[in-house]
């Protein structure tokens, strides 16, 4: 048997190890405390629904922020959004159908198996989410310039709570505002003392 409890012992070893190695990594590169969350977090199953928080402080209304969601509804972003959300939807129901008709697994086996594949997937996910920032920061930079786009890149600098990129692209839906100005201005801005 492939799916063996041995393996799936072993995975969930690799999974806490690997996620204890990401958050040291997180909290030397930020200089910032990661509180209870950050134990949470490394805790599997209820690392699925532990909220992240992105922001220090509400973002600012600007012309901006207000050309970015016209872009997201410009490229009908939350139709396709959905659209993969549903589609993943399925394909859990169908593997973990699969895993418990055909594999013959108990459900508590099927459910932690399930918990490991969607980590990759849900990393995915959030690339797929990036990609839509990315497109809808495009859009308001065609529409407003260089100045103002980097004025709001600063005023969103300053509300979010600094993650790295690899942290993000674990954790989080938006990418970090470096790699948003970084794709937009070709320069990485941050706020000052957060390298
Ligand atoms: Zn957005």
């Amino acid at each position: 048997m492939i799916l063996s409890v041995e393996l799936l012992v072993a995975l969930f070893v690799a999974e806490f190890v690997l996620r204890l190695a990401l958050e040291i990594r997180e909290r030397r590169a930020t200089m910032l405390r990661g509180g209870i969350f950050s134990v949470l977090r490394l805790i599997p199953l209820v690392n699925d629904i532990v909220p992240l928080p992105e922001s220090r402080k509400e973002i600012p209304e600007s012309e901006f922020v207000c050309k970015h969601e016209e872009g997201h509804r410009h490229h009908r972003h939350s139709v396709l959004r959905n659209i993969y959300k549903v589609a993943m939807l399925l394909v859990s129901v169908w593997v973990l159908a699969a895993m418990l008709v055909r594999g013959g697994l108990p459900l508590w086996q099927a459910i932690l198996w399930m918990h490991l594949v969607a980590i990759p997937f849900r990393a995915l996910f959030h690339l797929y989410c990036w990609n839509q920032e990315y497109e809808a920061d495009r859009y308001a930079f065609k529409e407003l310039g260089k100045t103002k786009t980097k004025a709001a890149m600063h005023a969103l600098a300053e509300c979010e709570i600094p993650y790295t990129k690899l942290f993000a692209v674990m954790y989080r839906e938006h990418p970090p505002v470096a790699s948003r100005s970084k794709k937009l201005l070709n320069k990485e801005i941050r706020i000052s003392g957060s390298r």
